[in-house]
């Protein structure tokens, strides 16, 4: 039997044939929540477009000889936020506040705490030194300079950073459309009764959330029999009308396994032993074409196949650069045995009461139970011949 490949190993190799979906739209800031970047965002401002006052206070020369704490000074002008003042009148102070452009002349602000007002003028209690209290042009950005690469998921802050150079409509990808067929002659959908021998489809509703939530849209291909000739054709569907399958079960060594035959026919194979539990029998290649992904049929194991190995392969077919999963270090609170594949554990993180994060094992981890994931926030990771003993520190991917 060919060796298994490890995890990693797949994520780079699949990574490197991903080609980034050339489909792109331009929408309005307002709707561009969460997609992808299909451009650079160039500064053509700067921002702030020039020097203004960041207190409520008076703009005054620090190199004028007549200004010194004690003095007394007329207030000359008033610039609010929004409006242009007259250039400073030697001597005198003009009244200024937060956001507004600084005077011709001004070079520092002092803040209205440090004044007192004494009839028409204004003392000095404490002097700025220069540039206190101003925002020069171009602080935060200058005119030029990209502010965001193609490939970024916009955050809100993105859209407001994107606003604040005054871009009105973005060009983002528009959505991967991926579809999704379920084999098994057992499965039954969640509206229906189940016989004997029978279950629910769960792998849908699971794997279609995973989906959406990268922001992609589901084509659904239905529940597909375990039989050469219903694959093929849900398969060949897939192929017409998506950016990608994804299919569940169906992919081990059984002859009631009918879609790794079905793909080889009408595309091609690449690979299907990976060292990762839950998850081994894992099916990789494409359909006219069209990349495929034949995840395991075991709930525990479709779900974290997705998370570790499609999703990486699918965020980078949407044009996403920032393809990787966050990890966070915890504490093990449990011992477990080696094993001989890289293994994903579905683990609670909770805070330990010492500044660290300790790992809580759920006690059944077959690749059946729905529940342990349901329960989990985290998956841990346990390398292949790693030994964990209570007190070990963990690689754990958050899962939200
Ligand atoms: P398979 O990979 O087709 O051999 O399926 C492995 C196990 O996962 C079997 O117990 C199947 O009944 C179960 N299974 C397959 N597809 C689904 C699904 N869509 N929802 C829930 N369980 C499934
Ligand atoms: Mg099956």
């Amino acid at each position: 039997m060919s060796p298994m490949t490890p995890v990693d190993d797949v994520v780079e190799a699949l990574l490197a044939r991903a080609v980034p979906l050339a489909r792109a739209e331009r929408l309005d800031l307002a709707e561009a929540l969460g997609k992808i970047l299909a451009e650079d965002i160039v500064a053509s401002v700067d921002v702030p477009s020039a020097d203004n006052s960041a207190m409520d206070g008076y703009a005054l020369d620090v190199t004028d000889p007549a200004m010194h704490v004690g003095g007394l000074y007329r207030v000359a002008d008033r610039i609010a936020a929004g409006y242009t003042g007259r250039p400073l009148t030697p001597s005198t102070l003009t009244r200024i506040f937060t956001g507004a452009p600084m005077p011709a002349g001004a070079n520092t602000v002092i803040i209205q705490e440090d004044t007192r007002r004494v009839g028409d003028l204004v003392e000095i209690l404490d002097m700025p030194a220069k540039a206190d209290n101003v925002r020069p042009r171009g602080q935060d950005i200058d005119l030029g300079q990209t502010v965001l690469s193609m490939g970024r998921r916009l955050q809100p802050q993105d859209l407001g950073l994107i606003a604040s150079v005054g871009v009105a409509r973005v060009a983002v990808y528009e959505p991967l459309i991926v579809g999704l067929m379920s084999t098994g002659d057992e499965l039954v959908e969640p509206s229906g009764t189940i016989g004997p021998g029978q279950i629910y489809n769960s792998n849908h509703y699971t794997l279609s959330g995973l989906i959406r939530q990268l922001g992609m849209t589901v084509m659904d291909l239905g529940l597909v029999a375990d039989n050469a000739d219903a694959t093929q054709r849900a398969l060949l569907r897939g192929a017409e009308e998506a950016d990608c399958i994804i299919s569940s079960g169906g992919v081990s060594v059984g002859e009631e396994d009918h879609v790794k035959a079905a793909v080889e026919e009408l595309g091609g194979l690449d690979f299907w032993r990976i060292a990762i539990k839950p998850g081994k029998p894992l099916a990789f290649g494409n359909v006219a074409g069209v990349p495929f992904f034949g995840l395991p049929g075991n709930p525990v194991s479709s779900f974290v196949t997705f998370l570790l190995i499609a999703r990486p392969y699918l965020l980078k077919l949407q044009g996403t650069t920032d393809t990787a999963m966050r990890h966070v270090w915890a504490r093990a609170s449990f011992d477990r045995a080696a094993g001989n594949r890289r293994e994903y554990l579905r683990v609670q993180l909770n805070d330990n009461g010492k500044a660290e994060l300790a790992a809580t094992l759920y006690p059944h981890q077959g690749s059946g139970v729905m529940s342990s994931v349901s329960w989990a926030n985290a998956l841990a990771e346990q390398e292949i011949d790693q030994v964990i003993s209570a007190g070990d520190w963990l690689k754990v991917f958050p899962l939200s």
